[in-house]
């Protein structure tokens, strides 16, 4: 193809692993972030077959440093490169530690059904076996596909495409980090095609009734996730509950805890704080009234969401609602 007629891709570059350098090759320790977008994109062979690259560094971070700022920066950059007839589609270059949560907020938060992909890799850049090169030709080529179009952000993950809202970093190391833990993967790249296994039917992008400025206005409410474990007692969440606007407990089994905790959950919630009961074992779901009477104690059930995506939510939902009801259907829809 005539490069003139290639799709045009933003890379959105934010640091991670994927751009992180070693002191040697087999290094254990290493600098996430370290190397600029444009070194990457110089390590794809055949990347410039695929598209035409518009490159940006948004940030050089590690994602455990990924912030509200930061969010809304990518977010603010995602609505012009959605009004912006050149371009195709996005990738978001981003560290694996919380490329889940980015993911999950850019899918509530960015309205355009333009493709827009979030790519890392576990291993540094300058590692042997590094595997971010054959990540970043597979996010590029997704984002280029007219597949990816209205699926919402999607993550891209050594030859494997999730959901955002599915996206789960369920391994410290190895290069099989990721994984789809409730509804499967979105799809596989083979040969630089995308092959989709099933549609997402949750609300997201143009469909989401979420924004920006909603959430700026809102001064990006607090809240805090507590994990729940054997012997806990309520001093932990009767210390948020002055501060935060929301609370979400990372909870035992179908969202549980302690008599001690639930106790001190129920004077949150009776005080106005948003009390959401997630799940911290990584499957499943959270549904209303199974153990705990959520009516009586005024909690939110989370239900598939993780404890780390249902912050995300929560917040989300207090930009536009005071009402219990309200948050609790964003958790049915969302
Ligand atoms: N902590 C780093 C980050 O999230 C390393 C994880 C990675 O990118 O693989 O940026």
């Amino acid at each position: 193809m005539l490069e003139q007629n290639l799709p045009c891709i933003a890379l959105l570059a934010t640091g991670g692993t994927i751009a992180g350098a070693q002191a040697q090759a087999n290094a254990a320790g290493y600098k996430s972030g370290a190397l600029p977008i444009g070194n990457l994109v110089d390590a794809v062979p055949g990347l410039t077959s695929l598209a035409r690259i518009q490159a940006e560094q948004v940030a050089s971070i590690g994602s455990q440093n990924m912030s509200h700022a930061v969010w809304a920066k990518l977010a603010g950059r995602i609505a012009e490169l959605a009004d912006d007839q050149a371009i195709h589609g996005i990738v978001v270059v981003h560290g694996t530690d919380t490329l889940e949560e980015t993911a999950y907020f850019l899918s509530l938060i960015a309205h355009t059904d333009k493709p827009l992909v979030l790519v890392g890799a576990m291993r540094p850049a300058t590692a042997l076996g590094a595997e971010g090169p054959a990540n970043l030709y597979n996010a590029v080529a997704l984002a280029a596909s007219d597949a990816a179009r209205g699926r919402g952000a999607l993550v891209v993950m050594n030859e494997d495409i999730h959901y955002a809202r599915e996206a789960q970093k369920i391994a410290s190391m190895g290069i099989c980090a990721f994984d789809s833990p409730n509804r499967g993967r979105a799809g596989v790249m083979h040969g630089g095609e995308p092959h989709f296994y099933s549609r997402n039917t949750t609300r997201h992008s143009l469909d989401s009734e979420f924004t920006l400025s909603a959430l700026q206005a809102a001064g990006w409410p607090r809240v805090d996730v507590v994990y729940a474990h054997a012997g806990m007692d309520g001093l932990l969440v009767d210390a948020l509950a002055g501060h935060a606007a929301g609370i979400v407990l990372a909870g035992v089994g179908d969202g549980n805890a302690t008599d001690d905790a639930l106790a001190a959950l129920a004077r949150a919630a009776a005080a106005g704080v948003a009390v959401v009961r997630s799940s911290r074992t990584g499957r499943g779901l959270v549904g209303r009234g199974v153990e705990i009477d959520d009516d009586a104690m005024r909690f939110i059930a989370a239900g598939e969401l993780s404890p780390q995506k249902a912050r995300i939510l929560l917040m989300l939902a207090l930009s536009v609602s005071q009402d219990p009801a309200a948050w609790q259907r964003c958790f049915e829809q969302y």
